[in-house]
């Protein structure tokens, strides 16, 4: 898997966000630069993520994905989707054609079902009604949307409310991912990481949506022990199990509170950002 990183420019300041604040010397590659950059990295999905890669010309970000595709690799095209509500359907259409060729889909960072929580989250003002509009005119356009539902200490009490409202309102979207926060970037040592045990019944009743509107989701960063009878939707598992190596191997460590566990050999543990703020499991 590759991530690249087109520019830090965002037009979001989400509270979990990983990479740099905007400001910094952006260091902006050319095509050849990300091509170089691709090569370079392991093989499989190319992941093109920003800053916001929608706030890019849309003829620069579909000769990225033509080359990707001409590579035979697969594009996730990471955004908030924002910038779709108000794009010109001309270059719309360029890209999500560009995505589909390249078998691609775009995951779309959707943190809250409601506008206040949303603002608090994204600090950025209106971005919910756009996101919602730009989701729904990338889905009719003929993409594959897969929804990142960020739980963070800010909306996990919220996450059935999220289920609900995905499940009514987003119902063209392909998969949704429920990943909690990464404590790292803006969120390092924060007090946005809850602990999984607090979040457990919040994200089982969401699941419990989920299912009940047939609606195909799947969990990161927490580890199946906390997810009852939905542990095999943790997608570590399948990874550990096929000996897939990759960034859950770094990002995570098993802890004393491990041993004898009956995931032991499927789970890499919780990650080490979350021990490092609470300590243990
Ligand atoms: S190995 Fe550790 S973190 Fe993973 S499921 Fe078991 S107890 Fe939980």
């Amino acid at each position: 898997m590759a991530l690249i990183h087109l520019f830090r420019k965002c037009n979001q300041r989400c509270v979990f966000c990983s990479y740099p604040e905007e400001g910094g010397a952006d260091g902006r590659a050319t095509l050849k630069g990300w091509l170089k950059e691709i090569a370079a990295m392991p093989p499989g999905l190319v992941q093109i993520s920003g800053g916001e890669p929608l706030l890019a010309p849309a003829g620069e970000v579909c000769s990225l994905l033509a080359a990707v595709k001409k590579l035979g690799r697969t594009a996730e095209l990471q955004t908030n989707a924002i910038a779709a509500a108000g794009m010109r359907s001309e270059d719309l259409n360029r890209i999500v054609n560009a995505l589909n060729a390249a078998r691609g889909y775009l995951n779309v960072n959707f943190p809250a079902a409601a506008a206040a929580l949303d603002l608090k989250i994204t600090r950025a003002r209106g971005a919910f009604r756009k996101r919602l509009a730009g989701v729904e005119r990338l889905i009719k356009a003929g993409a594959r949307v897969r929804l990142t539902h960020v739980i963070s200490s800010l909306n996990y009490r919220q996450l059935p409310d999220f289920a609900a409202f995905a499940a009514k309102k987003l119902k063209g979207v392909s998969w949704t991912q429920f990943s909690y926060i990464k404590g790292i970037g803006r969120a390092e040592g924060s007090l946005f990481l809850p602990r999984y045990a607090e979040v457990r019944p919040y994200l089982e009743k969401a699941l419990f949506v989920c299912e009940k509107n047939g609606m195909h989701c799947e969990v990161d960063h927490i580890p199946p022990c906390f997810l009852g009878g939905f542990y095999r939707l943790n997608v570590d598992i399948v990874k550990m199990r096929d000996g897939v190596r990759g960034p859950h191997m770094e990002e995570k460590v098993r802890v004393p509170a491990c041993r004898g566990c009956r995931f032991y050999a499927l789970c890499p543990g919780p990650r080490k950002d979350y021990i490092a703020v609470h300590g243990t499991l």
